[in-house]
């Protein structure tokens, strides 16, 4: 006690600060040393402990006073024996710092670990988020559509009303922990002793006990029931993309709002379109003449015929590009375009007419084999008739 540090300086206030000043100061500590976040780190406790103790005697006006007019010998009472050990005051006094409007609840649930909520079983809970997967044809992801799934979803249980217990029985408080649904672990480091929170083994954190579980539910409290949900699926969506519908998760319980439900789309593979980000990849057999040559095809995409000049040499195995011709889709900066790509493979004709055999007989007896092909040939069997002649 005797090297206790001024309770302003350990919270990092001037004197006169206002009690909104000190709740953020001692906030700010105490997101920084809890134990729960240090566990590794004695130190922290400590600085935990006396922030702590300088937030309990500068929130109180009366304390704060007294404290001012007489250093620590004012409020040495209230605190020569404090320990960690007075979780319950300590916690909802805590608890009761993280649940006003500047944090909001989620960061005091974050802040233990989830426990935030076991503590509130009795009052309203959030339902779950669900997450289905759903198959779409690739020209519905491309041109974007409505539907309608079914979902299976959880909903309060008719015949129990979600209560969970048989008609004329009620679920009885949990005696583990007294109807809290929450349990005291106690844990030692040295000379201080940690105390947490966490959701009670024997009831779940629920608070309370079902004797005579529901027929129905079998003491869930809840029935699967499907619903017809509408989903609205932008136009150039991919595989992977998540739609996000507010509201039609699973039904919150004791009056709580309902989750969310995230639908995961799987596209479908198409027969002629293959797809690589926003591109479409097209595999294309070109009349050898015309790759040669040089000419002008019409190719289908999505969204209308192209023409597209094929330049002369194009060569097997070569891909032409069709700037923004690809998967049109719809970004927070404006569309986007993808671009069309066409693999080029030469196509070797099937039936012929008497045209086309005359004209590639001509072709054959005035072709040559390619030069560079011809020089290692003719090296080739030189060497192999010198070897012969050698044996
Ligand atoms: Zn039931
Ligand atoms: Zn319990």
């Amino acid at each position: 006690m005797s090297n206790k540090r001024d309770y302003y300086e350990v919270l990092e206030v001037s004197k006169d600060a206002t009690e909104n000043d000190i709740k953020k100061a001692f906030r700010k500590k105490a997101m920084e040393y809890h134990p729960d976040r240090n566990p590794d780190n004695p130190k922290a406790a400590d600085k935990f402990k006396e922030a702590t103790e300088a937030y309990d005697i500068l929130s109180n006006p009366e304390k704060r006073s007294s404290y001012d007019r007489f250093g620590f010998a004012g409020v040495q009472s209230d605190f020569s024996s404090v320990n960690m050990g007075d979780y319950s005051t300590f916690s909802d006094l805590f608890s009761s710092l993280f649940r006003d409007d500047f944090f909001g609840d989620d960061i005091f649930s974050q802040f233990f670990g989830g426990r935030g909520r076991s503590r509130r079983s009795s009052g309203p809970q959030k339902g779950s988020d669900l997450l289905m997967d759903y198959k779409i044809d690739f020209e519905e992801a491309i041109y974007g559509t409505k539907k309608v799934v079914e979902v299976p979803i959880k909903k309060e249980c008719v015949e129990c009303k979600g209560s969970g217990a048989q008609e004329g029985s009620s679920p009885k408080s949990c005696p583990n922990c007294q109807g809290s649904g929450v349990e005291t672990v106690q844990r030692q480091m040295g000379f201080t002793r940690y105390i947490s929170q966490q959701a009670c083994s024997k009831c779940r954190g629920k608070g309370s006990i079902i004797e005579k579980p529901c027929k129905t539910c079998r003491g869930s409290g809840r029935s699967d029931e499907n619903e017809k949900i509408k989903l609205e699926i932008p136009s150039g969506v991919d595989s992977g993309f998540r739609l996000r519908i507010r509201n039609k998760g699973e039904e919150g319980r004791s009056g709580g709002t309902r989750g969310d439900l995230y639908v995961r789309l799987i596209v479908d593979s198409h027969e002629f379109y293959k797809r690589q980000g926003d591109n479409l990849i097209v595999e294309l057999e070109i009349p050898f003449a015309i790759a040669v040559l040089g000419g002008e095809i019409k190719v289908p995409t999505p969204y209308g015929a192209e023409k597209v000049k094929i330049p002369k040499k194009t060569k097997e195995g070569q891909i032409l590009r069709l700037q923004r011709k690809g998967i049109q889709r719809k970004t927070q900066y404006g569309m986007s375009y993808g671009d069309f790509l066409i693999l080029v493979h030469y196509s070797i004709p099937g039936k012929l007419n008497d045209e086309e055999k005359e004209l590639l007989e001509k072709l054959k007896e005035i072709s040559k084999m390619p030069s560079k092909q011809e020089k290692l040939f003719k090296k080739l069997i030189d060497t192999s008739k010198a070897n012969k002649v050698d044996e």
